[in-house]
């Protein structure tokens, strides 16, 4: 008989996810589906981070309870400075917030405007699309560019999403239309003011590392040294400028579901220690807003 005992279970090294879409932006998964495929990566924690929206963050709250996976409520803000386009990750969001909810109704608002001009563009390029098709497939308060390229492949005017990025939709294409961005030290203040931290998306993706040491004299808590899309070298690039500037660390697969092909998550691996430093930081701004009940009540 074989005594040798059973391998004590060993649980590996704990990731989180904070930078996910749903299809209350421009994602195709359900917060549902969602918080089922970061059980199934193994993920410790997920943020949700759709664009202009925290519509999606109940549901993925509850689902990632029932799934014991820990959860941020979040939005990525498109933002711009000195004329350098960035996004601005709000972390522990308030959705009650009334600037916040003010703010976010005026850029989806801005989003469908955009809408309806950028098929005005392609109906002059003799493109037939229908605006009401669009927001018929994006079915969301928060529509983007991949809706109009979506609705461009399921009619047949375009092949695939590349191409209708690439005939259409880039910037300098024809139907591309700048969107009105939030000034990055307004959304740094919005997101505090809702109670929140603000890390600065993919920075290896804006180019804009420039304006990091304004951001960061501004009240930036962290910045996205974590990304699909970052190399191992911009990573590590990154983490120094992050140590340089006091900066948290976050970091997230930025995941769209079908969107853009295979599903990013479970590719892009930031480790809890990050995540706890995130929410450490967040329960000391809370705590030192909460006022503590005067000593006479205690000794009274
Ligand atoms: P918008 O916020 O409407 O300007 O759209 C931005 C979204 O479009 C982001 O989620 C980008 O990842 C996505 N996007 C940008 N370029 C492309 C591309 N070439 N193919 C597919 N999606 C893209
Ligand atoms: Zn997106
Ligand atoms: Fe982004
Ligand atoms: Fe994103």
């Amino acid at each position: 008989m074989n005594m040798t005992p059973p391998p004590i279970p060993r649980p590996g090294p704990a990731f989180a996810d904070l930078h996910l879409h749903t299809l209350f932006s421009d994602g195709t998964f359900t917060p549902e589906e969602l918080a089922g495929h970061g059980a199934r990566c193994g993920l410790a924690a997920m943020a949700l981070t759709d664009h202009d929206t925290v519509e999606g963050c109940p549901r993925m709250a509850l689902a990632c309870r029932h799934l014991g996976i820990q959860f941020i409520s979040g939005a990525e803000l498109t933002a711009e400075l000195d004329g350098c386009e960035l996004h601005v990750l709000g972390y522990f969001l308030d959705a009650d917030n009334p600037q916040l909810q003010t703010n976010l109704k005026k850029f989806q608002t801005v989003r469908q405007n955009r809408i309806h001009e950028m098929v005005a563009r392609l109906n002059r390029l003799k493109i037939p699309l229908r605006a009401e098709s669009v927001f018929a497939l994006a079915n969301c308060h928060s529509p983007g560019r991949p809706h109009v390229g979506r609705a461009l492949v399921q009619e047949g005017f375009c092949g695939s999403l590349d191409e209708a990025f690439d005939r259409f939709l880039k910037k300098n294409r024809p139907a591309y239309v700048p969107k009105f961005k939030i000034s990055a030290l307004e959304a740094i203040a919005l997101v505090h003011h809702a109670g929140g931290l603000a890390s600065m998306a993919h920075p290896g993706l804006n180019r804009s590392d420039e304006v990091i040491p304004a951001l960061a004299a501004s009240g930036l808590d962290g910045i996205e040294c974590f990304h699909s899309k970052h190399t191992a070298a911009m990573t590590q690039y990154y983490l120094e400028i992050a140590a340089r500037h006091h900066l948290l660390v976050t970091g997230g697969s930025d995941c769209h579901g079908y969107s853009k092909g295979k599903p990013l998550i479970g590719g892009c691996k930031l480790p809890v220690i990050y995540y706890d430093r995130l929410m450490q930081r967040y329960q000391a701004k809370a705590s030192s807003r909460t006022p503590l009940p005067a000593l006479a009540a205690k000794t009274s």
